[in-house]
């Protein structure tokens, strides 16, 4: 549903993705692995054009949302964008907005379905991630899991194609953690298309169906988890995972 090709992006001088290519399929579950500032969150930033790319191709379900450098119009970028979710580390909830809101927002004023419809969805949701009570709650009061969670429900209500999530969990203690990955791993088993940059090697090993290890700004190696993580071909990435397992 997403392939790459040779995309490049700089910011002023430094070039911080250097050619990356990749190809992600239908209900895979991907994790992104690498050290601080190797670029994945721009990679993530890119797909959904919060970066804008120097060169380079990003393909969504055969659409080009870029071709060699070049955008497509704005219209269709929207609705290519619109096949998209993204959950980010810092939640990035409406403070000023209950939860059921916050959900209910951007449903709302893309039209899509009625009020009742909306509200209908927005309840499955957030029983889906076991919320029902906070619903008018504020994001003030809710634990950072709490948050999280309702964030991959707000990400749902559009109904997503694929889902990106940008260090869901690195801004939460351990046990927060669990709860978040918890609903991540019912995504995954549902099928839902993930793309995934996380710390978490235990999630990326056993839910991901393939990682990716990214160093200075290129894919070094990607593969099965079983394989990348028991038998890394690459130097950096036998470095990075002894310094990260
Ligand atoms: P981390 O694991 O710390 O989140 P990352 O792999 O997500 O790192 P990026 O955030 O993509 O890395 O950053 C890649 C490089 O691009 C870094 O050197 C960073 O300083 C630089 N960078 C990112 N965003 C900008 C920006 N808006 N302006 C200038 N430089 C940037
Ligand atoms: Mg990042």
């Amino acid at each position: 549903v997403i392939s790459v090709v040779d995309l490049k992006k700089s910011f002023g001088k430094t070039e911080v993705l250097k050619g990356i290519n990749l190809n992600i399929k239908k209900n895979q579950v991907v994790s992104i692995i690498g050290p601080s500032g190797s670029g994945k969150s721009t990679l993530l930033r890119s797909m959904i054009k919060l970066e804008e790319i120097n060169s380079g191709s990003i393909m969504i379900d055969g659409e080009a949302l870029v071709e060699n450098g070049k955008y497509a119009k704005p219209q269709n970028v929207k609705n290519m964008i619109a096949k998209m979710g993204m959950v980010f580390q810092h939640f990035n909830l409406f403070p000023h907005l209950t939860v059921r809101e916050n959900l209910e927002i951007a449903p709302k004023m893309a039209k899509m379905g009625t009020k009742a419809e909306i509200r209908q969805r927005s309840e499955t949701l957030l029983a889906k991630v076991g919320l029902s009570e906070w619903m008018d709650a504020f994001p003030g009061n809710l634990s950072g899991g709490q948050k999280q969670r309702v964030a991959i429900a707000r990400a749902l209500m559009m109904e997503p194609e694929i889902l990106l999530f940008d260090e869901p969990t690195s801004a939460l203690d351990p046990e927060l953690t669990v709860e978040v990955l918890q609903v991540m791993k019912d995504l995954a088993k549902e099928k839902m298309t993930m793309i995934v940059v996380t710390h978490e090697m235990g999630f990326a090993k056993e839910v991901s169906t393939k990682t990716i290890f990214m160093d200075q700004g290129e894919v070094v190696e990607e593969g099965k988890p079983d394989q990348l993580f028991t038998s890394p071909q690459h130097e950096r990435t036998k470095a990075f995972l002894k310094r990260n397992l």
